[in-house]
């Protein structure tokens, strides 16, 4: 049987290292078919269920009780030839930051997709993600049980409203030859001279986005489990890694003692426990040490000497990092595309003071990268930004349980946003007396959602590189305002075209200077 094989292979250290994100709309079933794998693979003895309260993934007190997937969490799953990383992200827009930040890791990712509901509005935000990050997808169609589905009209569904790519794997390998074909050229002319597809061929094509393989099953009752976890192991990517190391962080949170912990994929070289790293938060460099590294599943940990790269695991003794860093080789990412739509004022108890208590609650900030807190220094105010009433929900019994205030927050309001309507050019001069900087940048209008996309078109001879690195970074550093509501900017591609320092009277703030005013100009 698939278990004992897969009970024997489980923990080479020199197996491929592959990370698998589950993706889904809320209750489309990502933590039951999370534990279904887990199950079918032998690595959990009891079969949890969220809908008792002891699903193994969904270990927050909150989650238990709601029984939905707050926070994103990772278990180990190892198959024949690869150990495979399962992240199970939580499916609600109100959390959609946590998804948003765990693509930035993934080898490739399975969709679920309820039977019972079809493709729904979130799962096209979700496939817009994937699409966006180019991450090869694998479709769970679940829930087959309910009663009145029809299989033909859901795999009709998932071309029309995803992609014409989805191919039925669970049919047969005649009929997925067939269909898989005429996903390329290059592989049509294989199956008519050969009458068949080989397992290299399908690999990349599902790599390139070419074909998305569907299964059909329900993971409650443990079918179609076995072959989703069959076809991972055929066909999903094995990424090269280089020999430079380099990692990316895409998550910060706390363990039970309250312990910072940096989630983060090795994405060239190895790590190893006690390495120093070095990075760059909020334009100062800093340097510590990787105090431990565990590899998470579930609740528990294992501390490893070393992961080498395709690895993600929980670093200790890190303070400075964020989510979306790179680190050694890597650059850092692009901010997130989502950004939170509602603001409220956060209500303390009398007792605690608001000032002492920012400096704490922007631990949660940090956490959370779809939380932002704002503090209003003149009138002594804390508001948060944040995605919906849920969000705002878990975050009362956040701050409750960690803090022990009983905060209350006042009503809502939209979070407005301004943007251009044509393309314009904005010049910045800062020049008192021994300064000098000169900034010009082209602003142009991007689409509906598209948040805000830097570069630099400006030739190295006129104005030295490092000079331009630092007008991006002021750029990114911080949200600019508009001018007609005061609200941030967004939607647009801001292009720098020239600039100008002097040899003498140019100082690293004289250019920040100039490209605030630039923006603003
Ligand atoms: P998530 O929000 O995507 O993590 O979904 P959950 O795993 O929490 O499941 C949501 C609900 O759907 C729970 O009540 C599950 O018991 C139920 N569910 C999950 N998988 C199946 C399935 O294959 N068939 C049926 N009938 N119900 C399922
Ligand atoms: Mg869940």
């Amino acid at each position: 049987m698939i278990r004992q094989i897969y009970e024997k292979n489980g923990g080479n250290d020199m197996m491929d290292q592959l990370v698998i994100g589950i993706l889904a709309h809320v209750d489309a079933g990502k933590t039951t078919l999370t534990e279904a794998m887990l199950y079918t693979s032998g690595q959990l003895r009891k079969l949890g269920r969220v809908d008792h309260g002891d699903a193994f993934l969904d270990t927050d007190e909150q989650e238990r009780r709601r029984g939905i997937t707050i926070f994103s969490k990772q278990a180990l799953l190892p198959l024949p030839t690869a150990e495979v990383t399962i992240l199970d992200t939580p499916g609600h827009v109100d959390f959609s930051g946590e998804m948003e930040r765990t693509l930035q890791v993934l080898d490739g990712a399975v969709l679920v997709v309820s039977a019972a509901a079809g493709v729904q509005a979130h799962t096209l935000t979700v496939w817009r993600l994937l699409r966006q990050w180019g991450i090869p997808v694998f479709l769970f169609v679940n829930k087959m049980d309910a009663p009145g589905v029809d299989r033909a009209a859901l795999l009709a569904q998932l071309r029309e409203k995803l992609d014409g790519g989805c191919v039925d794997f669970s049919a047969g390998e005649e009929s997925l030859w067939e269909e898989a074909a005429t996903g390329s050229e290059a592989a049509l002319g294989e199956y008519l001279d050969t009458g068949r597809l080989s397992r290299d061929t399908l690999c990349r094509l599902i790599a390139r986005r070419e074909i998305f393989p569907c299964w059909f099953g329900s993971a409650l009752k443990l079918q179609g489990v076995e072959e989703l976890l069959t076809g991972l192991e055929e066909y999903a990517p094995r990424p090269a890694y280089p020999a430079e190391f380099s990692a990316r962080v895409f998550k910060i949170s706390r363990d039970g003692q309250g312990q910072r912990l940096t989630f983060l994929k090795v994405t060239g070289g190895v790590l190893h426990v006690k390495d120093v790293l070095t990075g760059t938060s909020a334009g100062e460099a800093w340097e510590e040490k990787a105090d431990q590294l565990r590899r998470y599943s579930g609740e528990k940990f294992k501390s490893l000497e070393e992961a080498p790269a395709g690895t993600v695991c929980a670093v200790t003794g890190l303070t400075r990092t964020f989510p979306g860093q790179g680190l050694g080789a890597a650059e850092d990412a692009p901010p997130p595309s989502l950004t939170p739509a509602l603001s409220y004022r956060l209500y303390l108890p009398e007792e605690v003071d608001p000032a002492l208590a920012m400096g704490k609650l922007r631990q949660l900030e940090e956490e959370d990268p779809l939380l932002r807190l704002l503090w209003n220094e003149r009138l002594r105010e804390i508001h948060v930004q944040l995605m919906g009433e849920i969000q705002l929900e878990i975050l009362r019994e956040l701050i409750e349980r960690r803090f022990g205030w009983a905060v209350t927050f006042g009503t809502g309001s939209i979070v407005y946003r301004e943007t251009i309507a044509n393309t314009v050019e904005g010049v910045g001069h800062y020049e008192p007396l021994r300064h000098y900087a000169e900034v010009r940048l082209l602003l142009e209008p991007g689409e509906r959602g598209s948040g805000l996309a830097f570069r630099s078109l400006c030739p190295e001879d006129d104005l030295d590189r490092s000079w331009q690195r630092l007008i991006l970074t002021h750029l990114m550093e911080k949200p600019h305002l508009g001018v007609l509501t005061g609200s941030p900017i967004t939607d647009m591609r801001i292009t720098l075209t020239a600039g100008r320092g002097h040899l003498k009277h140019t100082e690293g703030g004289d250019f920040r200077q100039a490209t605030y005013r630039a923006v603003r100009q």
